[in-house]
């Protein structure tokens, strides 16, 4: 049996701007990775499933959590609580695939300071009103508070390894291919964390 482990690419940006649409594609075409299934205190959108995009749960399932440490990180975002499962993603490391976290980029930095050799990716919109547009038309509420954090988000881009502007998605999704692919080269032989 290979001892070699996965790798986690962490892929942060402001809400709207893409990210789970380039690792939806991603994933659809590879084979040795997965994606992370966070916890939510949000309610569902109507097109999201239970256990595939979210796991659904009230506060005091999600405060439970917490208390008994079982999240990688977790944090606040638009007034609702986000966690990723840590058994969740050590467990696909261990089986040799890799994982990719959608997640906030305040998550994404509290995930690189415990898992420094995690891959951090920021998505970056092409101009602003692109994504007002965006979120626009998703139906999305409260797109001025998503813009002003949006405006937060893209001011800490430095801290990731990777940006890739999503003007065309084609193109986008070329480059992120691209990074992956040549993170995996990279890391060839090596474990993770
Ligand atoms: P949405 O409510 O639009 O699905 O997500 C709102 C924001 O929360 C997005 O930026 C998304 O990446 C982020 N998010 C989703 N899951 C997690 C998580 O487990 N942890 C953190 N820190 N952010 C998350």
């Amino acid at each position: 049996m290979s001892n070699k482990k996965g790798r986690l690419f962490v892929i942060s940006g402001p809400s709207g701007v893409g990210k789970t649409t380039l690792i939806r594609l991603f994933l659809k075409e590879d084979r040795l990775s997965t994606f992370s299934v966070s916890y939510t205190t949000r309610n569902k959108r109507s097109h999201e499933v239970h256990g595939r995009d979210y796991y659904f749960v009230d506060s005091e399932v999600f405060n439970s959590m917490v208390e008994r440490d079982e999240f990688l990180e977790w944090q606040e975002v638009y007034g609702y609580k986000y966690g990723t499962p840590r058994k969740n993603v050590l467990d696909v490391l261990e089986q040799g695939l890799d994982i990719f976290l959608d997640i906030d980029v305040n998550g994404a930095l509290h995930v690189k300071n415990q898992c420094p050799c995690a891959c951090l990716i920021f998505i970056e919109p092409p101009a602003k009103e692109e994504l007002q547009r965006r979120l626009s038309m998703r139906g999305e509420r409260e797109i001025p508070k998503r813009i002003k954090v949006a405006d937060k988000e893209i001011e800490k881009k430095h801290a990731f390894e990777y940006t890739i502007v999503n003007k065309e998605l084609t193109e986008a999704y070329e480059e992120f291919k691209g990074i992956i692919e040549s993170v995996r080269r990279q890391a060839h032989g090596k474990n993770n964390c």
